[in-house]
């Protein structure tokens, strides 16, 4: 019997791609639950809209009444939780979004995800699953070059954003514990890919690149991060979904550690190939003119690295893409579909905001 998954935040970066992989690759029903906050971008799903198993619903997480009508319209087995507000820099200059949405709002999915859950049957409750979706970013970081986050590595977050990530799974653990809630949780590592808001810095890099403007690097790029590629993630959390046992955590990474100047150089490599600059007076140019080292953020964690063997090993999931494929297509994604960027660089996205308010 096909699932019928309720998707939180499925108009966003990651959300999209679930909602994208599951419609693609799967006969389940998805129903997509977002605000359409900035980060929400409906055009991001135009690939799957006319789909009879998709729908929309325009709804708050942080609105139990309108999410009680979700659950009793929509009847999902299964709950995948990805709203919620994630630029760690809009969370140091304002925080106040991110203690609703990711905690206040997490808090009321659960508690609707309850209501709806106790009036199960027997069987339908233990089939029933509440998948929270998570950053390794509540590890805080890590010192040592060789250190791994794994599932038992204690929360230490940093960022007013991992602070409201880390209270959102103790609360999803919580629920388990105390309600017996069926839940799973997963923490990632950071992601890059195709419909990724300018603001993050793959994107943001590619289209400053572009328009001649200068590429931000904070501090002196010595940044380490985890990168995955945002299909294998979507990937991933539909195994766990579906094969991940109650209870669990899931570390999913990319195993491609990488300087944040690496980032931005490998960036400009790939421009410089397949968009190159004008020779000027007989010279090559390239993209890495434009790198501009700015101050770096407060409390930015110096290395995130995550152990992804469990999932591996207990689920068999594997990245399909290593970061120079990754990056390649996702350079290539963003030079073929400049429609997309440019109407979320001009606001229109924001414009055709169609869907079932409630
Ligand atoms: P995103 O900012 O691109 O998308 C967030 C989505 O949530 C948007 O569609 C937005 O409209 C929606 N939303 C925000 N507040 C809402 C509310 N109150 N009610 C309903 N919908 C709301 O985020 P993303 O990068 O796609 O991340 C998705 C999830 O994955 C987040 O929970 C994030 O913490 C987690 N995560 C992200 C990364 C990453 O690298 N981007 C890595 C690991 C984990």
């Amino acid at each position: 019997m096909p699932s019928r998954i309720l998707v939180t935040g499925g108009s966003g970066f990651i959300g999209s791609a679930v909602v994208r992989h599951i419609i693609q690759n799967t006969t389940h029903l998805v129903a997509n639950l977002d605000k359409l906050t900035y980060a929400g971008n409906l055009e991001s799903l135009a690939s799957v809209n006319a789909s009879a198993r998709y729908c929309f619903y325009h709804v708050d997480i942080c609105d139990s009444g309108a999410l009680d009508l979700v659950f009793a319209e929509f009847q999902p087995t299964a709950v995948m939780h990805l709203a919620a507000e994630s630029h760690v820099d809009r969370s140091i200059d304002g925080p106040s979004d991110f203690i609703q949405t990711n905690i206040v709002g997490t808090y009321s999915l659960l508690e609707a995800t309850r209501r709806y859950w106790s009036g199960l049957s027997v069987t339908e409750k233990s089939a029933f699953r509440f998948h929270h979706i998570s950053t390794d970013e509540v590890y805080g970081d890590l010192e040592g070059t060789d250190d791994l986050f794994t599932e038992t590595t204690p929360y230490s977050p940093s960022s007013p954003y991992s602070a409201s990530k880390a209270s959102s799974d103790h609360l999803v653990r919580a629920w388990q514990r105390t309600y017996g809630l069926p839940v799973l949780v997963t923490n990632c590592s950071n992601n890059y890919g195709p419909y990724h808001f300018p603001e993050k810095l793959v994107p943001h890099v590619i289209l400053n690149a572009l328009a001649g403007e200068p590429l931000p690097v904070y501090g002196d790029g010595s940044q380490i991060r985890d990168w995955l590629y945002v299909e294998d993630h979507a990937r991933a959390l539909v195994e766990v979904l579906t094969k991940g046992t109650v209870g669990e955590t899931y570390n999913i990474g990319g195993h491609n550690e990488k300087r944040n100047l690496e980032v931005v150089e490998a960036i400009c490599e790939l421009l410089d190939e397949l968009v190159p600059l004008e020779v000027d007076r007989n010279q090559a140019r390239s993209y890495k003119e434009l790198i501009t080292f700015v101050k770096d953020r407060p409390g930015h964690d110096r290395r995130y690295a995550i152990d992804a063997s469990k999932i591996e090993r207990e689920l068999g999931w594997v990245p399909q893409k290593t970061f120079e494929t990754g990056l390649r297509k996702t350079v290539q994604w963003y030079l073929d579909n400049r429609q997309w960027w440019q109407r979320v660089l001009s606001g229109d996205y924001r414009l055709g905001r169609l869907g079932s308010d409630l």
